[in-house]
Formats: C-alpha cells, sequence, structure tokens
C-alpha cells in the first residue's frame, strides 16, 4: 500500500478517483467488500497495537539504561489532512481505537491563538510532537498553513510560497531526530463532501460538527485542490512521503490508513527489550519472599 497510494511531484488529484479502492485483493468484488474490510480493519488494529507497545516499551528501556551506540528511539507521526468532511476524526476513531490511549500522542489543529500568532507557524507544531516512544496524530498540521493561509490569502504569497521550504527543513529535522512520519491525505470528492454536509445539516447530533465558513470553503473547492496538488508536489520528500487515500468509501479509507500504519511500522523492524535484570535472581527473590512471608511458599496455587 505505501507503494500503491504514494505520490510524488507532479501530483494531479484529478486523476485520483475517490471512489477507487487501490490494493484492495480482487477475491473481495461486490457486498461482501465492506463487511470484509471492516473485519481486516479489527485484525489489523490488532496488529497495530503490540507494535505501538513495542515501541513504547523500547523507547521506555532506552530511557531507563542509555548506551553509547543508542539512537534516537523511534516515534511514528501520522498527518492526517482532508477537506471538511474528509473523514479525519472517523480515521482516528477507527484506526487508532485500536492502539493503547496510553502510547497515542493525538493532537488537532485549528485556527492560530493569539499566541500562537505571535511566533512562527511551526512553534505550535514542535509543541505539539509525540515524545519519543509515542504514536502521535496531527488532525490537520502546520500544512494548513500553505493551504487555507494560501486560498483564504492570511499571509501574502511571498510568505506563504517560502513555507514549502521550511516544511521541508522541519520534517528532515524530525526525520533525523528519529521520527517516521506518514502524511495522508484523504481525498473525498466534491459530490460526497456535499452529501456529508447535508447529513450534518439533517441531524441535530452532528451540528456542533458543522461550521457555516464550511460552505465558504467549498465554494473555493478548485482552489483547495490546486493549494494541496502544490502542497504534495513541493513536499513529498524520501524522506517523508506522502500518500492519497480514496476517502469517499469509509471502509476503505479505514482499511487503507491502518495498512499504511502497519507497513511502516514494519520498515522499523520492532520487537521487545531484553530484560534489564537477572530474570533467574528475581524469581529466587520472589520465591524467597513469599517463604519469608510465612506463607506456603507458593502463589495462587503455582
Ligand atoms: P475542524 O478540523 O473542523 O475542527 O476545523 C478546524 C479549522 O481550523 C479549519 O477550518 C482549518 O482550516 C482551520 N485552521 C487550521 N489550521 C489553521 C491555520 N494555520 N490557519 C488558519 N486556519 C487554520
Ligand atoms: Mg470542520
Amino acid at each position: 500500500m505505501r507503494e500503491l497510494l504514494r505520490v510524488s511531484a507532479p501530483v494531479d488529484l484529478g486523476a485520483i478517483d475517490p471512489r477507487s479502492t487501490p490494493g484492495l485483493p480482487e477475491a473481495t468484488a461486490g457486498e461482501h467488500r465492506k463487511g470484509w474490510a471492516r473485519e481486516q480493519v479489527a485484525l489489523l488494529g490488532a496488529g497495530l497495537g503490540r507494535r505501538q507497545e513495542m515501541l513504547y516499551a523500547t523507547a521506555k528501556a532506552a530511557q531507563e539504561r542509555p548506551g553509547p551506540a543508542d539512537r534516537p528511539a523511534g516515534r511514528v507521526l501520522l498527518v492526517l489532512q482532508a477537506m471538511d468532511c474528509g473523514g479525519k476524526d472517523g480515521t482516528i476513531k477507527r484506526v487508532a481505537g485500536a492502539m493503547n490511549p496510553l502510547g497515542l500522542h493525538i493532537r488537532s489543529f485549528g485556527p492560530p491563538t493569539p499566541e500562537e500568532l505571535r511566533h512562527d507557524f511551526l512553534w505550535r507544531v514542535r509543541r505539539a510532537l509525540p515524545p519519543p516512544g509515542y504514536v502521535g496524530i496531527f488532525n490537520r498540521s502546520h500544512y494548513e498553513d500553505v493551504l487555507v493561509a494560501r486560498v483564504a490569502s492570511l499571509v501574502p504569497e511571498a510568505v506563504w510560497r517560502a513555507r514549502y521550504d521550511e516544511i521541508n527543513d522541519f520534517e528532515r529535522e524530525l526525520t533525523d531526530a528519529g521520527v517516521t512520519l506518514v502524511k495522508v491525505l484523504l481525498h473525498i470528492s466534491y459530490a460526497e463532501q456535499g452529501a456529508r454536509l447535508l447529513e450534518r445539516l439533517d441531524d441535530p447530533r452532528k451540528h456542533w460538527k458543522y461550521n457555516p465558513s464550511d460552505i465558504d470553503a467549498r465554494a473555493r473547492w478548485d482552489d483547495y485542490q490546486a493549494a494541496y496538488a502544490e502542497a504534495l508536489s513541493r513536499c513529498a520528500t524520501d524522506a517523508a512521503p506522502w500518500f492519497v487515500v480514496p476517502a469517499d468509501r469509509k471502509w476503505y479509507r479505514d482499511w487503507a490508513v491502518a495498512h499504511l500504519l502497519k507497513e511502516t511500522f514494519d520498515t522499523l523492524a520492532l520487537g521487545y527489550p531484553a530484560a534489564n535484570f537477572d530474570l533467574g535472581r528475581e524469581r529466587e527473590r520472589l520465591r524467597a519472599g513469599e517463604a519469608g512471608a510465612g506463607g506456603t511458599g507458593e502463589m495462587n496455587g503455582r
């Protein structure tokens, strides 16, 4: 899936069908596909949870007894970008939901606060990075500063134009520090966004997700697509690749993102750290303690 969904310059989003399902096994044709994909997400999720635990355990062990040969402890950062209703929240719920909350570091980016505006655009992003051993998820990201900032003319063109290089430098710095970046655009169609916005308006339980400004952004659809295409073209690097996930079908979207994460974990060759204590001696101490406490010398009948 990493090979299939990865994009490189020049990125042509119009050539990627948001309803397509690249990589889905041929055998799963027809109506079964949805149920099959949902089952797979649950299975993949269990594997993601195990790998996340290994990442966490390895970082913890390295922290407790740093060695001279230690590389910076690993961390994974999933960057999710999409138009409104693109499915970022749903993807996080479904895919991250399988992992241990203890090792997750999830951050959302909205319009910058007055304090954030007093700093460089990357300031708030640096503060939101996952610590070593964590899986970070960005719900929107520093890419908003070349997307909405560009389309809504929040800053002069010279300012947002300079940001592509700044982003590449920043991401290079991150990968050098042991961060594995997975940047994903959830790619939905104009028609699908329209249907999902209508659903939000029709359902009182979804009004909290709706923002009248969503319609203003929708009116600038083509400008946003162009801004996305340029951001992906300029910032898809070997160190920090961009992936485009067709996202009109939610079940495919979840399956594809779960797969991308699994394959990414696989490149890290994770494992559990070896014990940093003498196992035999610890067993002996435990036994001696049980006997000394006046018990039978057995625990729980073992
Ligand atoms: P939501 O993801 O629906 O909560 O919406 C977050 C909103 O914050 C979106 O309209 C984004 O375009 C906006 N946003 C995020 N980052 C920035 C930024 N750097 N500058 C301006 N608006 C932003
Ligand atoms: Mg929104």
